[in-house]
């Protein structure tokens, strides 16, 4: 049978509608990538107050049912729009979704539930579009997957439904107390839920439930994918992944690559590409400028973007800034988080005046103009599922320096002097030291050997980070679990064959 796999997106947010991290970024690029990789994707989320109105208005109503939930019987509309070629469906419920925020609600384990089932429940209203691969992200839809099977199984329509769960942070997965099993998800009779969705005899973990019940399970790394298997990365979940790890891969996510592009960027002082690396020059020289550095090309200036806190590093760097500041290096921090790193910062960048600049806000213009005029990016990450910024810095030739952890040992090859290759800088350990003289070594070439330099920002630069490159993955993925279904993009197909004889 030769036709589009059809997959429903299930998410809490989606940008542009809704967005309040990483979940929103990848739901609202992902879909369109598998829509050109040949998948009839349709995107569900929650119709949320917030949504901006030109949106709103151009939404039509497609079908209404009730969802019942424990002994609720609740109204669910299903609204739809189409963005940039894909259908997204907006589930309708004034009580639950007409608030300020997308969480931090008493309910929100009700809030949630609901939205899961009603995900589920809408499968058999959706006119032209009968589901082959459900795909539920984080804990927010990880209960459609235990609904599927508990309630709905054995009806015809739901009988072909194969169910995906990515895990985007594993640290949210939605605790509740015991009460909300029975009352609010009606599964307290059926033991074998009951069991599986407890992570201890007082409280129902949300996230356990996708976790059993889905047939796939997949994270946003490969290395990731592995370290949650381990106690130390695992979130105490790591004894499902261990028993689940024939089902679970990584896949590591995409970037942008429009908004990200030094050629066409708008935010900096200058564009270039690989072939003309000019532009940078420009670009250095003025952030220098801006910020109060000495302008000058020759000092290697490194920067950080992100979160400050101890996943990404803080502890690190906290514990040798000063060394580090000692020797002829620029050192940039432009993020937000922790106050006690904030502080050290701000003292760090008052001790070292013209070589030091803390940027303690969140400014999204300011990060790429960082991005294009540093020269190494600095991400000692504790633990990190994919990470963006070191995808986001290589575009623009700037060389991450980074832990080898989770998608960071995925995205940066490790710069070797014997062969040439690489696209940046990595260290094994969580040792500060170790970060201090892997930084020590990639400013020693930036100043010593300008042409090594310049083939690693060529290499870096020549990466594909593009959505596209996850989406042929992810329908590799539904295709393994509806192999009935030939895959609609034969030639793609070619390709692969052509590539793996290669
Ligand atoms: P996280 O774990 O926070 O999701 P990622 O590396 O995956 O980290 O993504 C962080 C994204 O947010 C990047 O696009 C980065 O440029 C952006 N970002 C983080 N902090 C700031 C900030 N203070 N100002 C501007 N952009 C920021």
């Amino acid at each position: 049978m030769r036709r589009k796999l059809r997959v429903l997106f299930a998410a809490f947010e989606a940008s542009p509608f809704m967005k309040t991290g990483g979940l929103g970024d990848v739901a609202g690029s992902l879909p369109q990538a598998l829509k050109d990789a040949g998948c009839d994707v349709r995107v569900m989320i929650p119709k949320f107050l917030t949504i901006p109105e030109a949106y709103k208005n151009q939404m039509v109503h497609v079908t209404d049912f009730r969802v019942s939930l424990g002994w609720r019987n609740l109204f669910c509309g299903i609204e739809k729009l189409t963005y940039k070629g894909v259908i997204y469906y907006f589930v309708d419920n004034e009580y639950y979704f007409m608030r300020d925020k997308a969480y931090g609600y008493f309910d929100d384990g009700e809030r949630i539930a609901y939205f899961a089932k009603a995900v589920v429940e809408s499968l058999q209203y959706l006119p032209d579009f009968q589901c082959d691969v459900l795909h539920c992200n984080d804990w927010h839809t990880a209960l459609s997957p235990v609904f599927l099977r508990e309630f709905y199984q054995g009806l015809p329509l739901y009988e072909n439904i194969k169910t995906v769960f990515t895990i985007h942070n594993l640290k949210f997965q939605g605790q509740m107390s015991d009460y909300v099993l029975g009352d609010v998800l009606g599964l307290a009779g059926i033991p074998a839920a009951a069991d599986q969705l407890r992570s201890d005899k007082d409280s129902v973990n949300f996230m356990k439930g996708g976790l059993c019940y889905s047939d796939l399970l997949t994270t946003v790394s490969p290395t990731y994918a592995n370290e949650i298997k381990t106690p130390f990365y695992g979130e105490h979940m790591d004894d499902i992944f261990r028993r689940r790890e024939n089902v679970l891969s990584g896949i590591l996510n995409g970037i942008d690559t429009q908004e990200y592009d030094p050629e066409t960027d708008s935010h900096i002082e200058a564009n270039f590409g690989p072939q003309d690396m000019s532009g940078k020059a420009l670009c250095k020289a003025a952030i220098q400028k801006e910020l109060g550095l000495s302008v000058d090309p020759d000092v290697p200036l490194v920067t950080m973007i992100g979160r400050l806190t101890e996943q990404k590093g803080m502890e690190l760097v906290q514990r040798v800034i000063g060394e580090v500041l000692e020797r002829n290096i620029q050192l940039v921090v432009l993020g937000t988080g922790d106050k006690q790193y904030e502080d050290m910062l701000r003292y760090y960048a008052w001790k070292y005046e013209g070589r030091m600049c803390a940027c303690i806000c969140f400014n999204e213009a300011l990060s790429h103009r960082l991005y294009a005029g540093s020269d190494m990016l600095l991400m000692p990450s504790l633990f990190e599922p994919c990470g963006l910024s070191q995808m986001i810095a290589m575009r623009y030739g700037t060389l991450p320096i980074v832990r080898e952890t989770g998608g960071l040992k995925d995205s940066v090859i490790p710069y070797n002097q014997y062969t040439g290759e690489g696209t940046g800088f990595s260290f094994a350990n969580y040792n500060a030291h170790e970060m201090m003289f892997t930084l020590f070594t990639a400013a020693d070439i930036y100043r010593g050997q300008p042409d090594v330099w310049q083939q690693l920002q060529e290499n870096a630069m020549g990466q594909d980070f593009s959505w596209a490159r996850a989406a042929k993955d992810y329908c590799k993925l539904y295709s393994s679990l509806h192999p009935e279904v030939t895959p609609y993009k034969k030639p793609a197909d070619n390709q692969d064959h052509k590539d793996q004889k290669e």
